[in-house]
């Protein structure tokens, strides 16, 4: 398949392009899409056949679930048989933004969107071009993540043409996005509402409008560091797969400052003693302090780390680099969500020092 490459430019007129990707997916084809967190790569969320397209072209195990993204809430009545009055109360305060909603799913939602479940998740994506490339659809459009399965999620529309070039119709470059890492879910269909993957939003953030929230405890364990107990499994499907694995070893260290460095440089100089090429993941350090290893900084702020986590993942894929040592990078309100998705690149590796 020959994958239309289309460069969205601002202030100009991108009717036409806007058009022919509409067609795309209402004819039951892909586009991938910039959207506020990460690219995302879109089908019909109404059309079973898009949505087995979508799991085919990523590799993405068919029970792992789609998010369906809308650009007015109205088209919740096409995806939802029962949407609680705090999902309004959420709605109306977070999006279009980087909070994804579960609840009970419309009939006509078919079951390859929703991985076999009867809820659905539901988002309003705050991006321009995802916005319009909805309405142009006239569909909510179901999208995961637009790279293959189990590597860095996307956040330039290079990312996605490295991964999906002649596996999908049409990809609409954006530029980079803002946020960086993907939306907070919050689960609305028990009896207390929980957060299934930690975001851009935290669970403080939903406090005047839905009281405590609860977290699921296989995602509070990746958080605290540690990998899920197999037996804790978790209740968004996708949280259970590896992730967002570098090609290299990836190993977090974590302490106190001076440890931690000491301990990088340390375990460094044994991995190039024994002939491996080694990478080091800074926050903001000054780089003098790591005299070995190719280094990459993800910046000295959460927003930074956020915005850079997933590209520098994907930089030292293309080099020869074998072994690569991130400082922890909890720190910050979006320290949770950063050390959620580092835990999974690093399957579970951290040394406490
Ligand atoms: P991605 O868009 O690649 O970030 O993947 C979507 C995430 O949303 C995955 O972790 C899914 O397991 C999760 N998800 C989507 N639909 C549901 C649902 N109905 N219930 C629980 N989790 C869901
Ligand atoms: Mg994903």
């Amino acid at each position: 398949m020959n994958t239309v490459f289309k460069t969205i430019t601002e202030n100009e007129d991108n009717t036409a392009i806007y058009e022919e990707a509409g067609r795309i997916i209402r004819v039951g084809g892909l586009v991938a899409f910039p959207t506020e967190t990460v690219y995302g790569l879109g089908g019909d969320a109404l059309n079973k056949d898009s949505s087995q397209k979508i799991y085919a072209a990523k590799g993405r195990p068919s029970d792992n679930p789609l998010i369906a993204h809308i650009c007015d809430i109205a088209q919740l009545d096409d995806l939802v048989s029962d949407i609680p009055s705090c999902a309004g109360d959420l709605a109306q305060k977070f999006w279009p933004g980087p909070l994804t909603l579960i609840m009970k799913k419309k009939a006509g939602v078919p079951y390859e969107t929703t991985g076999g479940l009867d809820t659905v998740a539901v988002r309003m994506p705050n991006h321009p071009v995802a916005l319009d490339l909805i309405r142009y659809s006239q569909r909510p459009i179901a999208a995961p993540s637009a790279n293959l399965s189990g590597r860095p999620s996307p956040t330039k529309a290079s990312h996605v043409l490295n991964d999906l070039n002649g596996r999908i119709d049409m990809i609409l470059d954006g530029g980079s996005v803002g946020i960086g890492v993907e939306s907070t879910i919050i689960d609305l269909t028990g009896s207390k509402p929980m957060l299934l993957r930690p975001g851009y939003y935290i669970t403080d953030d939903f406090k005047q409008i839905l009281g405590d929230v609860l977290i699921d405890p296989a995602v509070a364990n990746i958080t605290s560091g540690t990998l899920p107990d197999e037996n804790i499994k978790p209740k968004a499907p996708g949280m259970k797969y590896r992730h967002y694995a570098p090609k290299a070893e990836l190993v977090i260290v974590s302490g106190e400052d001076k440890k931690v460095t000491e301990k990088i440089n340390e375990l460094i100089s044994q991995k190039e003693a024994a002939g491996i090429k080694c990478g080091v993941i800074t926050a903001g350090e000054d780089p003098a302090l790591y005299p070995k290893g190719l280094i990459k900084d993800a910046g000295s702020s959460d927003e930074e780390r956020a915005a850079s986590l997933f590209a520098i993942l994907r930089e030292f894929d293309e080099t020869d680099t074998g072994f690569i040592c991130a400082r922890d990078l909890s720190e910050g309100r979006l320290g949770n969500a950063l050390m959620n998705r580092l835990c999974k690149a690093a399957a579970g590796r951290i040394i406490r020092v």
